[in-house]
């Protein structure tokens, strides 16, 4: 079985469309796209508990991202700001790219 593309890559800015975090934005930080899944930098956040190490001696709760389901992100046109979706084009040298469908740049250069 092939693993689907994600429409989203590390490095994206996206916005979030479902759940508590619905509305914010933030940067791709790692996509797993046999899971249809991506770490988006300051969303869905869960406690985790530390361990005293030596640089935080108290050790503590320590918020970290928790992976969100792709589906649920809109990528966010570099180009005209606004969350969109793409679309997939073969340049001539063979480079496949992502476009976006309000404005027509190319997402990816
Ligand atoms: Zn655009």
């Amino acid at each position: 079985m092939s693993v689907k593309k994600l429409h989203v890559k590390k490095g994206d800015r996206v916005q979030v469309l479902t759940g508590k975090d619905r509305g914010k934005t933030g940067r791709v930080l790692r996509a797993f796209p046999r899971k249809n899944r991506v770490l988006v930098e300051g969303i869905n956040l869960i406690k985790k508990h530390a361990r005293p190490t030596q640089k935080i001696p108290q050790g503590g709760i320590r918020e970290m991202e928790a992976t969100i389901n792709a589906s649920n992100v809109m990528v966010i046109c570099p180009s005209c700001q606004q969350p969109t979706r793409l679309f997939r084009r073969t340049l001539d040298s063979g480079k496949k790219v992502r476009g976006c469908k309000k404005c027509g740049e190319y997402i990816d250069k």
